[in-house]
């Protein structure tokens, strides 16, 4: 029997180690919570920093192949893994995905259009930037960002100052584009062939994915489908990728990418013919894709700290599918867990359910 190595043990690691049971193999994760989500699924654990060699050395040893579902394992240590262990997507996609500015660039390289960027590593490089780009601007630290973390919307001169404290550091200064709205490409690429899954208009709340409405599949979905399949081949990566975009008008912008199931992609489990771990799994144990389909219209709640108490009011049935990620305490902003209605709306939703979590 197969062990697939997981580094991180959160809630998307815990996810992905069903699937891989579901496939007849083995999960083993590595994080530093021995009560992390995965924890509760894997068949074994490994308790120990993500950039500890030692640890990853142990998660190595124990697994055929090894996949991540954190994204921040410094290049050293990823670059150890590669060369002792089998790491079937590799660790450009990571790497590249690691700091903002390269992620851009390479976007931009392979085929994907991008907001207007430039590198910030000084005041003058900000005046300089603002000056090109124009107002509003948004300046954003290139590494470790996340959630909305170390951005600073800059909408006139005065906001250069709220940029100072993170000057020190290399930052990315990028054009402001007012979208229509969000959406995510979820594609897995083996030798054989790459699949996408249906695409959704991703709603925020304070800079943090809230719900996600999986139903009619626009015509400017094809056109980001297709560039993104081109970016993924181009750029020679396989595995799991997701891409987050602007969508306007007929019109789309590259914003970020992360080589590892998305949280946008949770509706999949149910909302779909296939979900984005089994196909993770399935790429990682070498068995064929399948391509997935939408089975209704389809809508993903995050349930974010204190919705937590609000979710006990709803109970699992054909349309109502909770997904408890086990985590020991709540917090304000902490994903708790998430659920996926079947069979509804997007109005369907905000009549029904909304208003049982709170509003901001
Ligand atoms: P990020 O950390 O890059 O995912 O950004 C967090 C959120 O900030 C995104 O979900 C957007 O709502 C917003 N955002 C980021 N970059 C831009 C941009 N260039 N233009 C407009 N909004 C943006």
């Amino acid at each position: 029997m197969k062990t697939v190595g997981i580094i991180g043990g959160g809630q998307l690691g815990m996810m992905l180690a069903e699937e891989i049971h579901n496939l007849g193999a083995k999960a083993v994760c590595l994080d530093p919570n021995p009560k992390c989500s995965a924890s509760f699924v894997c068949d074994d654990i490994v308790v120990s920093k993500y950039d500890d060699i030692e640890g990853l050395k142990k998660l190595g040893d124990m697994s055929d192949v090894i996949t991540y579902e954190f994204e921040n394992v410094p290049s050293k240590q990823l670059k150890f893994l590669l060369d002792t262990y089998n790491i079937p997507q590799g660790i450009q996609p990571l790497f590249d995905s690691q700091n903002r500015i390269r992620e851009k660039e390479n976007a931009k390289k392979h085929g994907l259009k991008t907001p207007m960027f430039m590198a910030i590593n000084s005041m003058d490089d900000l005046l300089k930037g603002i000056n090109e780009i124009g107002l509003p601007c948004l300046y954003k630290t290139t590494t470790m960002g996340y959630d909305g973390h170390g951005q600073v919307l800059i909408k006139t001169l005065n906001d250069v100052e709220k940029v100072k404290p993170f000057l020190d550091g290399e930052g990315i200064l990028e054009e402001f584009i007012k979208y229509d709205f969000e959406t995510s490409v979820i594609m897995v690429r083996s030798k054989e062939k790459t699949i996408v899954f249906p695409m959704g208009i991703n709603k925020h709340k304070k800079g943090i994915l809230d719900e996600v409405f999986v139903d009619k599949q626009l015509a400017v979905f094809e056109k980001i489908k297709n560039d993104a399949i081109h970016f993924m081949e181009s750029a020679g990566y396989f595995g799991i990728l997701c891409i987050e975009i602007f969508v306007k008008g007929n019109d789309y912008f590259f914003n970020e990418m992360a080589p590892r199931p998305h949280n946008s992609g949770h509706y999949t489990i149910e909302g779909c013919t296939t979900n984005q771990y089994r196909e993770l799994a399935r790429f990682l144990l070498n068995i064929p894709l399948e391509e997935p389909k939408l089975k209704s219209p389809t809508v993903m709640k995050n349930i974010l700290g204190f919705d937590y108490e609000n979710m006990k009011k709803l109970e699992n049935s054909d349309i109502v599918h909770i997904h408890d990620y086990f985590k020991s305490e709540v917090r304000e902003k902490r994903k708790m867990a998430h659920i996926t209605f079947t069979n509804t709306t997007q109005d369907e939703y905000i009549e029904k359910y909304k208003k049982l979590f709170c509003e901001d």
